[in-house]
């Protein structure tokens, strides 16, 4: 699986340094952004998998920006843990109204930080954590990269795959073709939207012999679905 990418977002540099080596260490890949325009820049080059906001920023709170995000139909949905050295409870319930999925407060040890990121990741993407995800008996074990229906395998290409995890991680959820290309391809790779149409063809053609590419559903007007439930 590649590198997890962090966008740190905080304007204190020595802070940035210390949290993005921790981090390295750990196998991320880290961007880093001073203030919450730079953050923008970096999430429409490249859509982050989780973003440290501090809260304390030079043009806008880490709370506002954290709102401003949840509030954009496109990134709402990108996890986001908000840096405080303010302890305080009610700055903690703020901040996770604000739409943070979780809080931590400075002075705090990379390792500390490292288990809050790992929770929150495998709680947004369980193949995060390497656990099979099972749908009606299709079973997709993201540390092996293999699929299978009852006992058997399913071949799939690797964006077929990819593509596949995404939606078994993500069920019961309409994404639009704009979205699913963010999501499985990442922003900054131009692939016309039409692409999306053959892939979902050949995952359904791959599915189509175990009975399941009635799971992808197209949603008229809207995009696709995973489900195992009907219209
Ligand atoms: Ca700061």
């Amino acid at each position: 699986m590649p590198a997890k990418v962090i966008l740190i977002v905080e304007d204190e540099k020595a802070i940035r340094d210390m949290i993005a080596f921790g981090l390295r260490r750990a196998g991320f890949e880290i961007r880093e952004a001073q203030d919450c325009r730079a953050a923008r820049t970096e999430i429409a080059a490249r859509r982050p998998d989780l973003l440290l906001v501090d809260w304390m920023l030079p043009d806008m709170t880490g709370l506002e920006f954290t709102r401003q995000l949840k509030r954009d139909p496109n990134l709402k949905e990108l996890p986001i843990i908000m840096l405080t050295a303010r302890a305080e409870e009610a700055d903690k319930v703020a901040g996770l109204e604000g739409g943070a999925d979780d809080y931590v407060t400075k002075p705090f040890s990379t390792r500390e930080l490292m288990a809050r990121i790992q929770a929150v990741l495998r709680r947004v993407d369980p193949a995060v954590g390497g656990e099979i995800v099972d749908i009606e008996g299709l079973r997709l074990d993201p540390v092996a990269h293999r699929v299978t229906a009852g006992d058997k395998p399913v071949v799939l290409g690797p964006t077929e795959y990819r593509m596949l995890e995404f939606f078994m991680t993500h069920p019961d959820r309409v994404y639009s073709r704009e979205q699913l290309l963010d999501r499985i391809w990442g922003g900054n790779v131009y692939v016309e939207e039409r692409t999306i149409d053959v892939h979902i063809r050949r995952l359904r053609k791959a599915l189509e012999e175990f009975g399941y590419d009635r799971l992808v559903q197209t949603v008229r007007g809207a995009g696709y679905r995973f489900s195992g439930r009907g219209e």
